[in-house]
């Protein structure tokens, strides 16, 4: 079988095990960087093209400062989002707030800040003009509905999700922005998530550029931003492969060149807001082996819990696991690995064939860049866990410190008590 490989050695893990104590996450700005700078390259083509980082993936404002100097924006849907992009330094139009179901307080301040507002509804339109005006610049976000198929479970069918407006709705969503004052305007769709089939982007960058090509036709409007969503998954497991972005982008810049060009739609921005592709696998859950029970089958408990990574606890999700120093022992012991939460969920990996564990080992858990440590909660009293960055140079900072009691406290009065 494939093995997915550990950056860091054991040595290495148990030095920072023993300076800032488990469980951690630890992210590897090298790689998060070389990465960003793939991604960049494969559009590179392309007249005008940003990746707006989904900060719901890891609002943290360590790693959004690297990306940020790796020329990304911020894509954001709330205020503390928007807040937190503001914080590292970006503003205007290097920051879209993609939001739904939104109050008034958020658009007031992306209007404030000056973010690109990608609306989710025709109803919002009247609502932000009210709220905060119509900027110069609005974008819609499209839901193809029954006219996409696909999806997967995270998002679902197009038509059973709650986002973006319909095709018809578009057409009259622009005009009515235009008469409220909008000058320029943008497209944009999220359709899927975690896609590993290149193929589903260039579909939906021809969708959006049909759209495009429409709207010009039907209303004289020229879309100047073609916002192509997030979704680009990642190989959680061994024997997946990474998406081919180079692929991705040389079909899109053919599709540009088709269509775009001769539809005088030219110079078109086109616009990403991938999270998890961005630092989903250079991220590492890591924690320690605190319980080995054997009942009806055998757990290997960790000091870490759904608190720190709910994916496999939610949706199933395979998150690969190297334990430290044994990564050339057979997977010969069949194990449910778990964490400490009274709900039966709280499981890191189910069957799941590794070597022999013992108490004390330390355990990498694979691919937590994203939507890892951002999803924790404290149901039960957990509190989440510390992250760390490892600097090109190999020197580690704590870029956020563990939640304590007092954190979970925070919201509560006890003076009140009789
Ligand atoms: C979550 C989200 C993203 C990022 O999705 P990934 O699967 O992490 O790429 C992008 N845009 C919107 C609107 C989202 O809600």
């Amino acid at each position: 079988m494939i093995q997915k490989v550990v950056p860091f050695s054991h040595e290495f893990l148990e030095n920072l095990a023993s300076k800032f104590g488990t469980p951690f996450h630890i992210y590897d700005e090298k790689a998060i960087r070389e990465n960003v700078r793939n991604l960049k390259e494969a559009f590179s083509w392309a007249p005008k093209f940003q990746e707006y980082f989904a900060v719901k993936a890891t609002p943290n404002p360590y790693i959004l400062q690297i990306l940020k100097e790796e020329g990304l924006g911020a894509d954001c849907s709330s205020l503390p989002e928007l807040i937190l992009a503001e914080r590292v330094g970006l503003t205007g139009e290097d920051i879209v707030f993609t939001s739904n179901d939104t109050p008034a307080i958020e658009y007031k301040k992306a209007r404030e800040i000056g973010a690109i507002i990608n609306l989710d509804d025709i109803s919002h339109i009247d609502f932000l003009n009210r709220e905060a005006g119509i900027p110069k610049l609005v974008s819609f976000r499209y839901n193809p509905g029954p006219l996409r198929k696909g999806g997967n479970s995270i998002i679902g069918n197009p038509e059973d999700a709650k986002y973006g407006v319909t095709r018809e709705q578009l057409f009259d969503c622009y005009s009515r922005v235009r008469e409220l004052g909008a000058e320029r305007f943008g497209l944009h769709t999220m359709i899927i998530s975690n896609e590993l089939d290149p193929d589903y982007f260039i579909e939906t960058a021809r969708m959006m550029f049909e759209l495009a090509i429409e709207i010009k036709n039907k209303l004289g409007i020229n879309i100047e931003i073609i916002n192509l969503g997030g979704g680009i998954g990642i190989p959680y497991r061994p024997e997946q492969k990474p998406v081919d972005l180079k692929y991705i982008g040389k079909k899109i810049q053919e599709l540009y060149n088709e269509m775009i060009r001769p539809a005088g739609l030219h110079p078109l921005k086109i616009a990403m807001e991938c999270g998890r592709m961005i630092t989903g696998p250079y991220g590492y859950l890591v924690a320690r082996v605190l319980h080995l029970k054997e009942t009806y089958k055998n757990y290997v408990g960790l000091d870490a819990s759904m608190a720190d990574l709910m994916r496999p606890g939610i949706y199933g999700a395979y998150h690969h696991i190297t334990v430290m120093g044994k990564e050339n022992m057979p997977l010969d012991h069949m194990y449910d690995v778990t964490g400490s939460l009274c709900e039966n969920n709280d499981k890191f990996a189910i069957d799941r064939m590794l070597p022999k564990i013992n108490r004390g080992d330390l355990i990498v858990i694979h691919d937590t860049g994203a939507h890892g440590h951002a999803m924790g909660f404290n149901y039960n009293g957990k509190l989440r866990s510390k992250e760390l960055l490892v600097k090109p140079d190999k020197s580690v900072e704590l870029i956020r410190r563990a939640e304590t009691i007092e954190d979970y406290f925070a919201t509560l009065d006890f003076s009140r008590l009789k």
